[in-house]
């Protein structure tokens, strides 16, 4: 078969080869490594070297300032950020000789885990030298990233001194990242590790025969399988402690050797259970060691883990070529951070909940032997040809042994499990949620992007998701066997390489025949989506003629299965891609068309892809209705519906049903409907949204048109004075609200969508429709009972919000202009939070609003408040209150914290001109408590003979933001006078907030993933 390589940059491909001789000790009394580096480097370069880059990784968890620490914090992980120094780890003792002599070496300028050996002279094209080192190596604590020890459990990975690639495009060197793999030179590995005999070690390799050694795994084997054994009949066993045993006081020495790799790791532990196995590889019929290492902890979970492995690295090597080392192991790391990580010959498994996922992780950490291990890309700079195309093998293999799962089991439950549809969706499939997720909210990114320029929820969502369910839509159309050869053929020509996506895909190109340039411009390269729809069908002689639209332009393949009444599939057709509107036909009888017929296709839109072929209405589909929601099932529409209760001090007890079509995916119309009936004034209230969201794929990621709309009860007249004069018997009269709150909101698209800052700028035109008492019919009150009338008011409200998210001193700003027809002002307040250690934070507010426009009579109205709102401040009725009007008991002591936001309540300080205030509160201390403190200034009406407004005391936190109680014990003469003036006891000076309408059901649902 012929075949060439495929150039795509100036140079020739070359690849230089690195050699390590390794001697290590682990000195376990302070977790330290002392060790001597012997490293044999080939420049394979036609150009000569002047210099060598090294990797010095350990250096990332030396302090805050490295790439690693920044890039957690980034990722809202800050236990590198607050650790302690001796939890930190590093490398030092270095003393680099090249040949035998000293040479000069300095640190990179940003990064202290890169260096650079300055060589005495340049080495040739073709030649090699000897680079020789002893270090030192602090181990941090395995809870940061990847390498690390918990206790006296080692995990010793990137932790060596390491040359950086050198390629045709030039030198790698690139600081340790968590999000963002790695890039290495091939070579051989020969490492020799002395520890404390008592310790279980594995690693990359071969283990160099050594009889004491054989019998010690011998013996742990055999305890392992007597251990499960004696479990087997314990159903409900005691937790079985992780007990440490001492360290021996004997040392050993192991030695594993390994070439044709890129990496080494090696892990320890002295309570490690070992299970060895074996298998056959599908090809060669070569024999392969299978060995899996676990803590006491995991017994019951890792007992048939062997299984996994064997045939995980049979399925691998069966689609893309044997396995060529002898042994592969995975090692249960469940007590580090985070999940599973690849390495040559062995992977690490991170926390896992059930069998099934142990079985998923270790199929995908056992399958990056291949991308990752044997196939060396760039996983940098190009994640998706080792992440993305092992998840699609990961895939591939769940769908071929677990076709019957469902993805339930992801949430440890069984298959029947119903709610939110979980029973419905193949375990297999379970890649299309973090990627849709994202997708439609228009959040995702293009496939082709490097590891740090992915938001973390798309490195999921995009590198692992999208590209595995874009590999598995390329496989339904060109077939499988046809892309089995095609990636055998990748592997076989690029194993043992540093493979590119252009080599990935002229590969393909070649050996399926297709032309996939659209593919890779569509799929690959941008965010283009893709969204066929399936218009209209008409009846031909023979069969029928199907109108389809392409609503987004991404020209690519597709097929329509034509089905029977029954759903038997009766034809599939595929057809090249088409930019618009195109009619074609197709011979069967059918009763109804699918376009992408087995959902392959990552489609934004599934529900435009059916047809019945006859009948008026083509495009019904029946109603489906969920409980609290579901994942999509295009097939349905769905109506998701929960019962809702609540209550006020008007309505009394209130009963209803929302129902909604909010999902774990965004949708183009989303509502949500929640009539409720009032036991108390007998009357229907509730609320509703509605949402029209539009992507304008420019400044603005979205733009939505919504409206909210609600009715409460928020007054009464009562009867009770009047009936007791006049003899009457008049029911009291509840005074109603009607709100309808039409908006428009922008949210702006992010120049660098990594960045922790969102923008938005909404448009509220806010409708009040509000009861008061007649007063004009009064005289008839005696005749008719009290009369209401109904009075129209507007409020305007334009408003701009930043919100910077990031993990240290998050803060959000908002600015707002509210106006009626005559009134304007305007207020700006600022929240910003103090981080002091991984649970403590100052947080700050700062306020400041003025008036523009209006009549005395209309500021007084919209007055700015020191005290913030009570119910009847509320007068855009934004908030929920217990008892809007009452003056009394809870309506006197609800208050959302708006304005000069004193806790304690006061009459002072309503402004008809401008305030503006300090918001102090304290860390938390004793789980829930704060220390809060407020001053407000206010134009000189406002106030008294003080200057200024304050008070202090404690706040309660049992909901942050959402409900929170203040007992007020400082505050200024002014206002204590005003209190005792008023009797409001010292009980009745304690307020609390109940925020119930800051919890949004969109944004729980859409925001439950990440
Ligand atoms: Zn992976």
């Amino acid at each position: 078969m012929f075949f060439s390589f495929f150039c795509d940059a100036q140079q020739e491909y070359f690849q230089q080869r690195v050699n390590y001789k390794i001697n290590v000790n682990l000195h376990d009394e302070n977790s330290s490594l002392s060790a001597t580096e012997e490293i044999n480097y080939v420049n394979n370069a036609p150009q000569a070297l002047d210099f060598i880059y090294f990797h010095l990784w350990p250096n990332a968890y030396k302090n805050n300032s490295t790439a690693l620490a920044k890039q957690l914090l980034w990722q809202g992980k800050t236990d590198l950020y607050f650790s302690k120094p001796e939890e930190r780890g590093f490398i030092d003792s270095l003393n680099f000789k090249v040949n035998g002599k000293s040479v000069k070496w300095e640190y990179d300028k940003e990064h202290i885990d890169i260096c650079k050996l300055i060589l005495n002279e340049p080495l040739q094209s073709s030649d090699s030298l000897i680079i020789t080192t002893p270090f030192y190596l602090q181990i941090p604590n395995a809870k940061f990233s990847r390498l690390g020890h918990t206790d006296q459990a080692y995990y010793m990975t990137q932790w060596y001194p390491k040359p950086a690639v050198y390629d045709r495009t030039g030198w790698h060197q690139i600081p340790y990242l968590d999000q963002g793999e790695f890039y290495s030179e091939y070579g051989s590995f020969d490492v020799k590790i002395t520890l404390p005999d008592n310790y279980v070690l594995c690693a990359t390799g071969d283990k160099v025969i050594n009889a004491d050694e054989e019998d010690f795994i011998k013996k742990k084997i055999s305890d392992t399988e007597k251990e499960i054994e004696r479990r087997k009949g314990i159903k409900n066993e005691a937790s079985t402690e992780d007990f440490m045993p001492a360290s021996s006081k004997l040392f050993k020495t192991v030695e594993f050797k390994q070439s044709r790799v890129h990496d080494f790791a090696w892990f320890a532990d002295k309570r490690f259970y070992v299970l060895k196995g074996e298998l056959e590889l599908p090809h060669s019929k070569r024999k392969v060691n299978s060995w899996v290492y676990f803590t006491p902890k995991n017994l019951k979970l890792w007992k048939d883990a062997i299984e996994y492995v064997n045939q995980s690295t049979t399925f691998y090597s069966f689609h893309n070529g044997d396995y060529p080392y002898n042994n592969v192991s995975a090692v249960d790391g469940s007590i580090m951070a985070g999940g599973g990580m690849e390495y040559p010959n062995i992977t690490v498994i991170g926390e896992v909940s059930n069998a099934m996922e142990l079985e998923m992780v270790i199929t995908h950490e056992v399958g990056h032997n291949w991308f990752y291990g044997i196939l060396g890309s760039n996983e940098r700079d190009t994640p998706f040809l080792d992440e993305g195309i092992n998840s699609f093998y990961e895939m591939r293999y769940l769908r071929a042994k677990h076709p019957e799962i469902k993805v339930a089991a992801l949430a440890g439950k069984d298959s029947t499990f119903k709610l939110f549809g979980l029973n419905k969706i193949p375990y297999w499939k379970y890649q299309e949620i973090p990627f849709y997720v994202n997708l439609r909210a228009r959040k995702d990114q293009a496939i082709a992007l490097k590891s740090t320029e992915f938001t973390t929820s798309n490195y999921g969502g995009i590198v692992y998701s999208k590209t595995s369910l874009v590999m598995d839509y390329l496989m339904d159309y060109v077939g499988e066997s046809v892309l089995d050869s095609a990636m055998r053929i990748y592997f076989d020509n690029y194993k043992f390489k540093h493979p590119s996506p252009n080599d990935l895909f002229k590969t393909l190109e070649a050996f399926t025949g297709k032309d996939l340039r659209d593919f890779q411009k569509h799929l690959i390269y941008s965010t283009d989506h893709i969204n066929y729809k399936l218009k209209k069908s008409k009846r031909q002689e023979k069969g029928y003629a199907l109108t389809l639209k392409n609503k987004t332009g991404s020209i690519l393949p597709f097929n329509i299965y034509a089905y029977d009444k029954n759903n038997k599939v009766l034809g599939v057709h595929w057809f090249d891609g088409f930019a618009d509107k195109r009619t074609v036909t197709l011979p069967e009888e059918a009763h109804h068309f699918k376009i992408d017929g087995i959902d392959r296709m990552p489609d934004i839109n599934r529900k435009n892809n059916s047809i019945k072929a006859q009948g008026l209405f083509k495009h019904e589909r029946p109603l489906r209705f969920n409980f609290l929601s579901s994942f999509e099932q295009p097939s349905k529409t769905q109506i998701n519906y929960s019962p809702v209760i609540g209550g006020n001090f008007y309505n009394g007890p209130m009963l209803g049903l929302a129902l909604h079509n909010y999902g774990f995916y965004e949708k183009r119309f989303e509502y949500l409907v929640s009539p409720m009936f009032a036991f108390n004034t007998k009357t229907p209230v509730g609320f509703a949204e509605f949402n029209l969201n539009f992507y304008p794929k420019s400044v603005f990621r979205s733009i939505t048109l919504g409206t909210k709309a609600k009715t409460f009860a928020y007054d009464f007249y009562d009867t009770q004075f009047m009936n007791d004069n006049l003899g009457t018997n008049f029911k009291d009269l509840y005074l109603n609200y009607y709100k309808i709150a039409p908006y428009l909101k922008f949210e702006f698209q992010k120049k660098d969508p990594t960045s922790k800052i969102t923008q938005q700028i909404t448009y509220t035109n806010n409708n009040l429709f509000t009861d008061s008492l007649d007063t004009s019919a009064y005289q008839t009150f005696a005749v008719s009972g009290p009369i209401k009338k109904n009075n129209y008011t507007f409020i305007n409200q334009l408003s701009y919000d930043l919100n910077n998210t990031r993990t240290v001193d998050p803060f959000r700003f908002n600015f707002s202009l509210q106006h009626t027809g005559s009134m304007a002002k305007v207020s700006a307040a600022l929240n910003y939070q103090i981080t002091l250690t991984k649970k403590h934070a100052i947080d700050l507010r700062f306020f400041a609003g003025a008036f523009l426009a209006g009549s005395l009579e209309e500021r007084s109205y919209y007055a700015f408040r020191a005290s913030g709102y009570n119910g009847w401040h509320d007068y855009a009725f934004e908030g929920n209150y217990l008892a809007r009007n009452e003056r009394n008991g809870v309506g006197f002591s609800q208050f959302m914290e708006r304005d000069g936001a004193l806790k304690v309540w006061s009459p002072l300080g309503q402004t008809p001109e401008w305030m503006t205030a300090l918001n102090v509160k304290s860390p938390k201390f004793l789980k829930i408590f704060k220390v809060f403190g407020d001053v407000v200034v206010g134009d000189a009406r406002a106030l008294n003979t003080d200057k200024f407004l304050w008070d202090a005391g404690i706040n309660i936190v049992f909901w942050n933001e959402i409900i929170e109680v203040y007992i007020p014990l400082l505050y200024n003469a002014d206002i204590k006078k005003t209190l005792e003036l008023n009797k409001v006891s010292f009980p009745n000076t304690i307020r609390f907030s109940f925020n119930i309408h800051k919890l949004a059901v969109k944004s729980i649902l859409q925001n439950s993933f990440f």
